[in-house]
């Protein structure tokens, strides 16, 4: 396995006396090129989950390991791991082809190769001969375009994105999350992936894992999982 998770747990204080836990002993797996859908109420610990994976948590405990090194004192920028979030925290006052290049810049890219993989990435988001234009001229779909070519140019050995389509209306939501999917297949990307929306994780995902009140509660292929809820409160979140 590449991603292996173990006892994970986090908690935060609550108020100056009590502490609540955010994810409690979290344990799950990913295989190498596939996309896990981290689907759940909100409040139920995704983002959590999502941020202790990039090293942006401070742990109660557990373990985070990548082909089997244990990576859970590594520093983020050491993971080698790209983050994606709900509203794509562009660079306003830069370009998108300079968007786009941020992360070959910090690794010294030598320019006509940083300029021939971002002409490849825009093309293989669907904005190919937008390099010019201004972030702020672009709609939000657009703009999550941008974000996702960002998060995959220096070939992150895993991407982790948080509801990136959730800002975005219902149709939109639908043709970009079909293109993610198709980008991720492509690109062979390894990809864990967090929503509310059970639509876009069937959308996106080759396996799902349930979160409820801080605790994974169920994972396995979409269609394991729609089928065979293990709970009635899974089947409720399901709508089954
Ligand atoms: P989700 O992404 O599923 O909506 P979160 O991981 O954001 O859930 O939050 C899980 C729970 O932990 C929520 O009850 C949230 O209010 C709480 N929480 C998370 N981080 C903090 C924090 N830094 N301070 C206070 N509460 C937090
Ligand atoms: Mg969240």
């Amino acid at each position: 396995m590449t991603l292996d998770v173990r006892n994970l747990t986090v908690s935060y204080l609550r108020d100056a006396r009590h502490t609540a836990l955010a994810i409690d002993d979290v344990s799950f797996t990913l295989e190498a090129g596939t996309v896990l859908a981290v689907l759940g109420p909100s409040g139920s610990g995704k983002s959590t989950l999502l941020r202790a994976i990039a090293g942006l948590e401070v742990l109660d405990a557990g373990t985070v390991r990548w082909e089997g090194e244990d990576i859970t004192r590594l520093p983020v920028h050491r993971r080698g791991f790209a983050l994606m979030f709900q509203d794509g925290q562009l660079f306003t006052h830069r370009s998108v082809a300079s968007n786009v290049a941020y992360a070959l810049q910090i690794a010294r890219m030598p320019a006509p190769q940083q300029r021939a993989r971002v002409a490849e990435l825009l093309e293989l988001v669907g904005l190919a001969g937008f390099g010019d234009r201004r972030v702020t001229e672009l709609s939000g779909g657009e703009q999550q375009r941008v974000a996702l070519a960002r998060a995959l140019a220096a070939r992150p050995r895993l991407l982790l994105l948080d509801e990136p389509l959730s800002s975005l209306d219902r149709e939109l939501r639908e043709r970009l999350g079909r293109d993610l999917r198709r980008i991720l297949v492509e690109t062979g990307t390894t990809a864990l992936f967090v929503t509310h929306d059970q639509g876009e994780a069937v959308l996106v995902a080759d396996r799902i894992a349930i979160m409820m009140d801080s605790h994974l509660v169920q994972s396995g292929t979409v269609a394991e999982v729609l089928d065979a809820p293990a709970t009635p409160d899974i089947a409720r979140f399901l709508g089954r």
